[in-house]
């Protein structure tokens, strides 16, 4: 069984990149939701003591009746686990050590980086997450829609942002790029290193719990 984690900070901390409604909303609401749908999902099943990531990366071996909604809700609880704790308005706002100097090797420098990432969370359709992966050695860029994350094809994430319209509608309406841009504002690199170094040292489940 899972639990909604706690925030490590107030739901108007983050004004006014992310306003208070919208943090109380895509907390108690939003990621309650898929908290209680994946347990009531896994509920006396052989999953049920088993951590979400674990679940997660092998949903081929889950029955067919209960995977998507496994699969969604899972991803949904994962997903939003990571975000919260890469948010502080007074976090570090560039990274370094390694994973500066891997961003600079994969991307060509971090302006590149930003560039890129932020790119294709504008461009992503519809619902969805983009995300700065571990995979193989490397670092890459990609998005996954709905709740899909990197975990469900064996690959590490390290920075996700939530551009599903419930994230940012109330404040920005339709205008993804502001928010994407005041997510960088209260972004702390401090998390991503750390997430970085779990990656690198195969402890993932640091990087969701
Ligand atoms: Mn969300």
């Amino acid at each position: 069984m899972e639990k909604l984690p706690e925030l490590k900070y107030s739901y108007d901390s983050l004004e006014p990149y992310i306003d208070e409604k919208t943090m109380i909303l895509h907390h108690t609401k939003h990621h309650k939701g898929y908290v209680d749908k994946y347990n009531n999902a896994i509920k006396e099943t052989e999953y049920e003591n088993k951590n979400v990531i674990e679940v997660i990366k092998n949903l081929e071996s889950i029955e067919e009746s209960k995977r998507t909604t496994i699969k969604n809700n899972g991803g949904g609880h994962i997903n939003h686990s990571i975000f919260w704790k890469l948010l502080n308005k007074n976090g570090k706002k560039q990274p370094e050590g390694k994973l500066l100097e891997d961003i600079k090797n994969v991307f060509g420098s971090f302006e590149k980086f930003l560039e890129e990432f932020k790119k294709t969370a504008l461009n992503h359709f519809g619902s969805g997450w983009a995300w700065l992966v571990y995979k193989d050695g490397s670092l890459k860029i990609y998005s996954t829609l709905n709740q899909d994350n990197p975990f469900m094809k064996n690959e590490i994430p390290i920075l996700g942002l939530d551009v599903w319209e419930h994230a940012y509608y109330l404040k920005y309406q339709n205008r993804r790029n502001e928010y994407i841009e005041s997510f960088f504002e209260i972004l702390d690199w401090s998390v991503v290193e750390e997430n970085y170094e779990y990656a690198l040292k195969g402890e993932e489940e640091k990087i969701v719990y």
